[in-house]
């Protein structure tokens, strides 16, 4: 994201870029999935979709989790509050913007530069009723006491028709991706499959850029136009919804005489 005082010009930069513009060999790599998970992938993919459904509200419940904003992920040029408030052009508004960006965090180390996955132990101590047969069984056939599971798996597995797949940093292998480069977010709209290069890719990414006009005095500013990030333009089967896969960050730029020229020239 750009900080308050880096230059103008990088934002207008943004515009310029190209749906084929995604680099991925100078960005860093997200830390790697790549630890054993194998016993807690092998569970989630065996319970069944209710069953999972319950577990991830138990998950919900026990970290305290919340919608919110977190502050790297929205331009210090706008608010929360302002961005709430601005009209649109189009039905995606503020307040869509507001719930488009914000996540479903833990209460733990949600504003911390780094959050760690938030991992969800599974042992006897729980007394989960609709779980503690299936976790008895697993556990003993596999010769161990608790099973650690990666609490976004959950989510994933409740959200997708498919099992989960092994999850591999190596090329053309599946990861999960955060779209919102939150590691603790458990919104499964934030969470997709996709490979390793894409979602490195998606930590160097400005994300949606929304072009906003200012208004009367005292009123809110007005969403002229939406420009969704590569990864959103460039996504299979978005069907048109080019918000759904976009990386969830947001730059805002006053429309001013200066952008206007300068996007008739990209047009
Ligand atoms: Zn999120
Ligand atoms: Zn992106």
């Amino acid at each position: 994201m750009f900080r308050a005082g880096e230059t103008r010009q990088k934002k207008l930069n943004l515009l310029k870029q190209l749906p084929s513009e995604i680099h991925t060999s100078s960005v860093p790599s997200p830390s790697s999935e790549g630890r054993e998970l194998s016993y807690g992938l092998e569970f989630i993919n065996n319970l069944s979709k209710s069953t999972a459904t319950s577990l991830k509200r138990f998950m919900y419940t026990k970290n305290n989790c919340d919608f919110k904003i977190i502050s790297k992920n929205l331009d210090d040029d706008i608010n929360i509050d302002e961005l709430a408030k601005l009209v649109s052009v189009t039905t995606e508004d503020g307040e869509f913007f507001k719930d488009w960006l914000s996540c479903y965090v833990t209460d733990a180390s949600a504003e911390t530069i780094t959050p760690a996955y938030n991992d969800t132990i599974l042992n006897h101590d729980l007394k989960l009723e609709f779980l503690q047969p299936k976790l008895n069984i697993f556990c003993t056939s596999n010769h161990i006491r608790l099973i650690s599971i990666r609490s976004h798996h959950v989510v994933l597995r409740c959200k997708l028709k498919k099992k989960l797949s092994k999850f591999t940093t190596k090329d053309g292998g599946n990861t999960t991706s955060h779209l919102c480069d939150v590691k603790n977010c458990l919104r499964p709209e934030h969470l997709i499959i996709e490979n390793m290069a894409m979602n490195g890719s998606r930590l160097a990414c400005p994300g949606v850029i929304l072009i906003l006009q200012n208004q009367e005095p005292n009123t809110p500013k007005k969403i002229m136009q939406i420009k969704p990030c590569q990864h959103g333009i460039n996504r299979r089967n978005a069907s048109g919804n080019f918000l759904k896969f976009s990386c969830r960050k947001i730059q805002v730029m006053i429309e001013d005489a200066d952008t206007i020229e300068y996007i008739k020239k990209l047009v």
